[in-house]
C-alpha cells in the first residue's frame, strides 16, 4: 500500500481570473494527483466559507495564499506516511478546522485535499475515479447522467439585465451521451446564428452561455430567452419538449428582500404565491423540465407552498436552501421542501460530505443534480462524482469553454470506457 509522501499547493486561476486553490498528492511509489476547487458568484448564506486574503494589494483581496499555507503548514503535517483514506482525512480535517463552516483552515483548503486523496486512493486502487466513489453506494449499473446545458446566461452571471441566472436545455432524445451532446452543441450553434442574425451580441457570460440584452427596464426577458430556446432547437431540426426540454436556474436568492418577503424582477414587486404564478404560466408554455431556486433560500414558506403546487409536474431543484448540507437537506425532506438537490462539493467543502448528501437524498427518493461553479477550473472531478455517485442529472454550464467541456469531455470518456466494458 503507498503512502503519503508529499503534500502540495498552490494559487491558481480560475475560469474569471480570480484566485482559487490546488493541491497536489505525491504518493510514495512516486505517482502524483492533483485536484483543484471552484468557486460560486451567487453564493448560498449558508455555504462552507471559502478562505481568501483580503489583502487588497493582491487580486482585489481575493488572493489564496493562506488557504495554500493551511495545506502546506496544518493539514499536510497530519497526513504524510498515511494511506490516503477519503473519510478518515476528512473526518481528521473536519476535527483540525472545528469550526461549523470551515471558517478555520477555509473550504478551499480542505476541499482541495479531499479530493487529491479520493484521486490518491483510486489510483492505489488501480481504479477510475467513479469506480471509486461508486463503492461508497449500493448501486451496480454505472448511467451517465442526462446534461443541463446552460446556452443562455443572465443574473450575476451576465450584465445583460435578464433576471433569471440560467437558461437551459437537457438533449434526452438520444439513449447515449455521445448523441445528446451533439444536440446540445448543435443548438448552442444555431442559437449563436439566431442572434447574430437578430442583431445581438454573441459574447458569452460567465459559465460559457450567450448573453444577449434581450432584456429592457422593465422586462426580464424570460419569455424573451425561452422563445430564443424554442427557436434554436427548432432551426436545428429536434422537436422541443420531445427531443429537448428546458431546464432553468432562477437563482431568486439574489431578488429577494427578506425583510419585506418580496422578489423584485424590473418594476414588478412579487410574493412568492405570485412567483409560483409565474412559473405556472411558463410551465404552460414551454417545455420545461426543471426549475432550481424558484424561490429564495430563506423563503422556506413559499418553497412548501410552490413544492405542493408544482412539486408533481415539475423538477424542483433546491440549491442555495441546501447547499449540499445533510442537516438542511434532511429538515427540507421532512418539511416537504422540493423534489431535487443541487450537489456542489465547495458549498460542504468535503468529498465524504458531498457523498453523504448524495446518499440522503437517494434514501429519500429526492433527486440530485451533480453542478459544477460559475468560476472553475479544468478539473473534471465532478464528472466522476456524478457518474460513480449515480446522480440522475448533471450540469456544467455551456458545451463551450475549456473548464465547462473538460466535464463533458470526461463523460464521454466514462461512456466509451464503460461501453468498451460490454
Ligand atoms: P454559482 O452559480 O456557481 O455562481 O454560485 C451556480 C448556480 O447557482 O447553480
Ligand atoms: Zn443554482
Amino acid at each position: 500500500m503507498a503512502k503519503i509522501k508529499k503534500i502540495s499547493a498552490s494559487e491558481i486561476l480560475d475560469s474569471r481570473g480570480f484566485p482559487t486553490v490546488q493541491c497536489s498528492i505525491m504518493l510514495d511509489n512516486s505517482s502524483v494527483v492533483t485536484s483543484s476547487v471552484p468557486s460560486g458568484a451567487s453564493v448560498g448564506k449558508s455555504e462552507a466559507i471559502e478562505l481568501r486574503d483580503g489583502d487588497k494589494g493582491r487580486y482585489f483581496g481575493k488572493g489564496v495564499l493562506n488557504a495554500v499555507s493551511n495545506i502546506e503548514k496544518i493539514i499536510a503535517p497530519e497526513l504524510l506516511g498515511k494511506e490516503p483514506d477519503l473519510f478518515a482525512m476528512d473526518k481528521l480535517m473536519i476535527d483540525l478546522d472545528g469550526t461549523k463552516n470551515k471558517s478555520k483552515l477555509g473550504a478551499n483548503s480542505i476541499l482541495a485535499v479531499s479530493m487529491a486523496v479520493a484521486r490518491a486512493q483510486a489510483k492505489i486502487s488501480n481504479i477510475d475515479l467513479h469506480q471509486f466513489f461508486s463503492r461508497y453506494f449500493d448501486f451496480q449499473e454505472f448511467k451517465i447522467p442526462k446534461c443541463m446545458f446552460n446556452i443562455l446566461n443572465g443574473g450575476v452571471h451576465a450584465s445583460n439585465g435578464i433576471c433569471f441566472q440560467e437558461f437551459m436545455i437537457m438533449p434526452i432524445k438520444e439513449q447515449n451521451f455521445f448523441g445528446n451532446l451533439q444536440i446540445a452543441s448543435t443548438v448552442y450553434h444555431n442559437l449563436k446564428k439566431i442572434l447574430q442574425q437578430e442583431g445581438y451580441s454573441i459574447g458569452v457570460g460567465d459559465e460559457g452561455g450567450f448573453a444577449p440584452k434581450i432584456s429592457s427596464e422593465n422586462d426580464c426577458g424570460t419569455k424573451r430567452a425561452l422563445d430564443f430556446l424554442l427557436k434554436a432547437v427548432e432551426k436545428s431540426g429536434f422537436v422541443p419538449g420531445q427531443d429537448v426540454v428546458f431546464c432553468l436556474d432562477v437563482a431568486a436568492s439574489q431578488f429577494f428582500d427578506e425583510k419585506e418577503n418580496i422578489y423584485t424582477l424590473k418594476d414588478k414587486k412579487l410574493n412568492s404565491d405570485e412567483m409560483i404564478n409565474l412559473y405556472e404560466n411558463l410551465l404552460s408554455s414551454y417545455p420545461i423540465h426543471s426549475i432550481e431556486d424558484g424561490l429564495a433560500e430563506q423563503d422556506w414558506q413559499g418553497w412548501k407552498a410552490l413544492t405542493e403546487a408544482l412539486g408533481s409536474r415539475v423538477q424542483l431543484v433546491g440549491d442555495d436552501i441546501f447547499v449540499t448540507n445533510i442537516d438542511l437537506i434532511q429538515k427540507g425532506i421532512k418539511n416537504g421542501i422540493s423534489n431535487s438537490v443541487l450537489i456542489k462539493p465547495n458549498q460542504i467543502g468535503t468529498v465524504m460530505e458531498t457523498i453523504n448528501a448524495v446518499k440522503l437524498c437517494k434514501n429519500n427518493n429526492y433527486k440530485t443534480v451533480v453542478s459544477h461553479r460559475s468560476g472553475d477550473t479544468c478539473d473534471s472531478f465532478i464528472a466522476d462524482l456524478a457518474v460513480g455517485a449515480f446522480s440522475e442529472e448533471f450540469k456544467s454550464g455551456a458545451c463551450a469553454r475549456s473548464e465547462r467541456v473538460c466535464k463533458y469531455n470526461r463523460l464521454l470518456e466514462i461512456e466509451k470506457t464503460l461501453a468498451d466494458k460490454i
